[in-house]
């Protein structure tokens, strides 16, 4: 065999050595990714018999208080689908809008935070409530006094158990 014959051999053993040591490389790199991971804490949650704690700044269900509503529509203006209903009629003698109904439909409500963040006279806020699941989609428009309660305090449910963060847990 001359050596114009053994070229194309020998440069094709040497493409199958450079793809094998890459290949055995690349193994390599995915074992260690999964043994730093040996040592680290399950962050399965078994809900609905444990639930995380919601971070401060988390956008669940929409609190409003219907005393502090001026009817400007604001809220409606800002948000990006025109959500809110704010039913009003003007009142003459005092020159004043009066509020008769306010609702929010949370079954189209993307929890953006626009009404909360525009509202001139904070009556609306962000709580930390996220089970709003139901079987009649009807059943998500809140009122004025659904939209009123008070959100149920995840840490003063003595049912479930909370959960701590994993990384918090492994500091300890
Ligand atoms: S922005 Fe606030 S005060 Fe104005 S209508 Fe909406 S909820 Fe009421
Ligand atoms: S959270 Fe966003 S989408 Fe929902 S009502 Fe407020 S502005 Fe509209």
């Amino acid at each position: 065999m001359d050596i114009y014959n053994m070229l194309p051999m020998v440069t094709g053993f040497m493409n199958y050595g450079k793809q094998t040591i890459r290949a055995a490389r690349y193994i390599g790199q995915s074992f260690i990714i999964t043994l730093s991971h040996t040592n680290r804490l399950p962050v399965t949650i078994q809900y609905p018999y444990e639930k995380s704690i919601t971070s401060e700044r988390f956008r669940g269900r929409i609190h409003f208080e219907f005393d502090k509503c001026i009817a400007c529509e604001v809220c409606v203006r800002v948000c990006p689908i025109d959500l809110p209903i704010v039913d009003w009629k003007f009142e003459k003698d005092i020159k004043k809008k009066q509020l008769l109904h306010y609702s929010i439909d949370f079954g189209v409500c993307i929890f953006c935070g626009n009404c909360v963040e525009y509202c001139p006279t904070n009556c609306l806020s962000m709580t930390e409530e996220y089970e709003l699941s139901t079987y009649d989609r009807h059943e998500l428009n809140y009122n004025q006094i659904s939209l009123g309660r008070l959100p149920i305090s995840i840490i003063g449910d003595y049912t479930i158990q909370t959960v701590m963060d994993s990384t918090k847990k492994m500091k300890k």
